[in-house]
């Protein structure tokens, strides 16, 4: 039993060092065990399941205000890869942005590159810096791979947790109908999508990110901060789609500590 366990371990290690990746501009080092085109497929899928019940603003203005912070953003950005010769996580994403009728202080950018941003949220900010925050912090888990990340992660405690019952069952440890039902368990909470909640220390990476990627498309990073105390002042619900996050002061502080190394980036 010992024996077979180590050697379990050792093939999850090897599968671990075999998709090692680092995260582009934190460098932090990344486990993915899905390819694009599977992450590109499931987040299409989410995106139609998403479109089927949303509907598009009717405010051409604001749509248009939308589409031109996101572009900005997005095309800053990927000029920064192609010419500082970086790999660029952005290839072969179908950028795609959309305002929805919503009251709603929200926006999410699936893994694809499905932007969509609700009206309560470019109601509620003062200005397009602000709008630029929210957008850059969405675009950052998409840019970090993050949803790769949680789905890889997910499916590694998965297999772990079922070898390990396996390994049991043969040694006579746990009955054949005690296996089963703990199969039965495991599967039932494998039904994972791309829109996994991301993990605090993502959510926190993605506002390093979304920082920088605001002072590389010119916008005032200072306006990232004080979005987040003005949504704290209000009682609002930080925006994103089913996600767990930091506590405020923890992300405020956060970015407070990033503005200056953000800053170095502007003009990049
Ligand atoms: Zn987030």
């Amino acid at each position: 039993m010992k024996k077979f366990l180590w050697v379990i371990l050792g093939v999850v290690l090897v599968a671990v060092l075999y998709a090692c990746s680092s995260v582009a501009l934190t460098g932090r080092k990344q486990v993915l065990l899905y390819s694009n085109s599977d992450i590109m497929a499931l987040s299409e899928q989410s995106y139609l399941e998403f479109a089927q019940t949303a509907r598009a603003s009717t405010n051409a203005a604001m749509t248009q205000k939308v589409r031109v912070v996101c572009s900005k953003l997005i095309n800053a950005m990927n000029n920064y890869f192609i010419n500082s010769g970086q790999q660029n996580p952005m290839q072969g994403l179908n950028w795609h942005i959309d305002l929805v009728q919503s009251e709603e202080i929200n926006a999410f950018c699936l893994p694809s590159g499905n932007i969509v941003v609700y009206e309560g949220l470019a109601n509620f900010v003062e200005n397009d810096d602000q709008l630029a925050a929210v957008v850059g912090h969405e675009i950052a888990h998409a840019i970090a791979n993050h949803s790769n990340e949680r789905m890889s992660r997910a499916t590694l405690t998965e297999s772990l947790h079922k070898t390990i019952l396996q390994a049991a069952a043969a040694s006579g440890r746990v009955s054949d109908s005690q296996l089963a039902v703990f199969n039965t368990a495991l599967g039932l909470g494998g039904q994972y999508g791309v829109i996994l909640p991301f993990s605090r220390k993502q959510e926190l990476e993605a506002d390093h990110i979304g920082l920088i990627m605001m002072a590389i498309a010119g916008y005032k990073v200072e306006e990232a901060p004080k979005l987040w105390v003005k949504m704290a002042e209000n009682g609002q619900a930080v925006p994103e789609f089913m996600s767990t996050h930091p506590s405020d002061v923890r992300r405020i502080q956060n970015l407070e500590k990033y503005i200056p190394e953000a800053k170095a980036y502007a003009g990049k």
